[in-house]
């Protein structure tokens, strides 16, 4: 047969994906992202959203999703800066720079988009960009998309000794909160460092706002810093916010670059603005979440004690992402499906996501879960064949 044009390309492609049992496959959930979701003809407690605060289906969060249809339409109609910027999105970008102490605010469509517009307008062709090993994809892809030197450190000594190598200038990059293991970047050291060095530090909180820090102001606040003109503070609207997209913030003039320059800013649709109406009342739920935090991090509380308890290996993490280690990717996965078959859903994050030897299941709290679903997940650990740990 003359055929599929794309055939030899995509056999192959395939093939090597299964052989390395990497298949995935999308589910179709029928429920609001709430604890308790419908999947097919299952009814699962799921430990898997990015959805912190339980703000996805806040009943005001969704009202005023609602209402921002009914005043703005469906769709922003047009980019930016062509007459897409409604006063939903300027009132919720001066609300964020408001919110995190930085001059200005800038929305994005999403948080990957923000991410190549960033190192694509500050760093220049072939400049330096230090990145954690362990930084999202959307950071390293934005790194190629600059056509930047990249080089990629396992720790702050890492990172020292390239900075030292390299002499001064670049951009130092780090996830907040780092989504595979919780644990949060050393800001203060990284601040310190980019300072020293004249150059300027990327911060990606995706997993931080809303929820680490004072107010939910995510990984500086909770270190103690206040807003630096060193520090360029990127964060999405659709993890602890509960809505969609993404902003930067920042100084003035860095805001301004990528409004004059930034692709993924200037050639692109802006968001809907019933999406920023919505995602600003999710940002003064985030302000007086202080209730809603301190459920989130009694349910982490008792779930790293109810799991120390059980023998199981923990990573070090104080955020709602939990690392539960198991090594082997056949054993993460088998533990995976025994939760399912009790009801829970717990993914299975196996090599090349994560290092090899260190296939986990990942468990991401909310302020939405009771403490007895909690309870739930440690009785099905502890129920594991051949033991919990
Ligand atoms: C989720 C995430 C992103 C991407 O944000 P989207 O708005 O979903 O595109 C970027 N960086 C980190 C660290 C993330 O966790």
């Amino acid at each position: 047969m003359v055929g599929n044009p794309f055939a030899s390309l995509l056999e192959p492609l395939f093939a090597r994906v299964r052989a390395q049992d990497l298949w995935r496959r999308r589910e179709i959930r029928t429920s609001p992202q709430t604890p308790v979701i419908q999947v097919g003809d299952k009814t699962l407690l799921s430990f898997a959203s990015n959805d912190y605060l339980g703000l996805a289906n806040d009943p005001a969060v969704v009202e005023a999703m609602c209402a921002g249809a009914r005043r703005y339409g469906a769709g922003a109609g047009a980019s930016h800066l062509l007459g897409g910027h409604t006063s939903a999105h300027h009132e919720l970008e001066d609300a964020l720079a408001a919110f995190t102490g930085a001059p200005r605010a800038l929305l994005f469509s999403t948080g990957y988009m923000a991410n190549l517009a960033l190192l694509t307008t500050l760093c220049p062709r072939h400049g330096r960009v230090f990145e954690d090993r362990r930084n999202h994809a959307s950071l390293l892809d934005a790194a190629s998309l600059a056509h930047a030197r990249r080089q990629r450190y396992r720790d702050v000594e890492g990172l020292r000794a390239a900075l030292a190598a390299a002499g001064p200038g670049g951009l130092i990059v780090s996830d907040g909160v780092f989504s595979m293991d919780g644990d949060m970047a050393c800001v203060p050291t990284l601040l310190a460092l980019a300072k020293a060095q004249g150059a300027g530090l990327i911060l990606d909180d995706a997993h931080a706002f809303g929820v680490v820090g004072p107010g939910g102001r995510g990984t500086p606040a909770a270190h103690g810093l206040n807003y630096d003109p060193a520090l360029i503070h990127m964060g999405t609207l659709g993890k602890a916010f509960g809505v969609f997209g993404a902003f930067v913030a920042a100084d003035g003039d860095v805001i301004e670059a990528l409004i004059q320059r930034a692709r993924p800013y200037i050639y692109t649709t802006a968001l809907p603005p019933a999406l920023a109406a919505s995602a600003k009342v999710a940002l003064d739920l985030v302000i007086a979440g202080d209730e809603r935090r301190a459920a989130l991090f009694d349910r982490v509380l008792r779930f790293r004690e109810g799991a120390v308890a059980l023998g199981l290996r923990l990573l070090p993490s104080s955020t709602p992402i939990q690392a539960v280690v198991f090594g082997e990717a056949a054993r993460a996965i088998a533990a995976s499906s025994h939760l399912r078959d009790r009801g829970l859903y717990v993914p299975a994050i196996r090599p090349p996501t994560v290092p090899q030897g260190s296939a986990r299941l990942r468990v991401a709290l909310s302020a939405a879960h009771g403490a007895g679903d909690v309870d739930r997940l440690l009785d099905a650990l502890a129920s594991l064949p051949g033991g919990p740990a």
